[in-house]
């Protein structure tokens, strides 16, 4: 299901909190909370990825200051610098885990997975092992992403309906099982995706990482990704 659409921007976050010197794209707690009062000042509507799908119904207005909040891979800091943010600004968001490295080093555990879902927070599927899926067998495509949904609907006793593509990776076969396990839609990163259509199942992402600490970065980066996809909606 593509049609010419804008959709809802979706920020993309990985860690919030210390840089750790490592590869992970990270925004200080500082940045963060900017952003969040940012938002908040600015008046934007944070909404959870139901409301994207819904947007891409037939006829559905999209709202503008809109945005979702997505954290992918479900570091530590997550739970303990995110969340914490985010509750202060009430405003709600998704974290991507991979059952594979909750509870590892760096990672939070099933029982700081457990509380945030509890407190209305929506995890989602990172895959199993954290898998680059155009390089995963198509027979083990299944336990990337059903296994993975399934572990997490039972450690945290409720559905999962989301999934994000490990560095936005897929392919068509991808798409095609991540349907059939059930999930309703699924992110990419802003790179992977063609522009020239909307698809419930690579939903583009805006990344979010310390260099967009200025608020006015910020702006320009939701302002920029409207003003395209009014392009699409509309083509000349
Ligand atoms: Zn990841």
């Amino acid at each position: 299901m593509s049609r010419w659409s804008y959709h809802l921007p979706i920020l993309g976050y990985h860690r919030v909190g210390l840089f750790k010197g490592d590869h992970v794209p990270t925004v200080s707690a500082e940045a963060f909370e900017r952003q969040l009062a940012w938002l908040s000042r600015r008046r934007y509507r944070v909404v959870g990825l139901e409301e994207v799908v819904a947007c891409l119904e037939p006829g559905r207005a999209v709202p503008r200051r809109t945005t979702v909040i997505t954290f992918d891979d479900g570091y530590e800091e997550t739970h303990a610098v995110a969340w914490p943010l985010l509750k202060r600004f009430g405003f709600p968001a998704t974290v991507f885990v991979t059952p594979s490295e909750v509870g590892l080093p760096g990672f939070a555990t099933w029982e700081q997975v457990r509380a945030m879902a509890q407190d209305g927070m929506t995890i989602g599927s990172h895959t199993m092992h954290h898998s680059y899926l155009p390089l995963v067998p198509p027979e083990r495509l299944p336990e990337e992403l059903q296994d993975s949904k399934r572990t997490i609907e039972e450690r945290i006793q409720r559905p999962v309906q989301f999934l994000s593509y490990p560095i936005g990776g897929f392919t068509p076969e991808v798409l095609r099982v991540a349907r059939e396990a059930g999930y309703l839609a699924a992110c990419t990163t802003n790179r992977a995706a063609s522009l020239e259509t909307v698809d419930r199942f690579a939903l583009r992402r805006i990344k979010i990482t310390d260099r967009d600490a200025h608020p006015l970065l910020l702006r320009a980066k939701l302002s920029g990704y409207y003003d395209l996809f009014r392009r699409l909606k509309q083509p000349q």
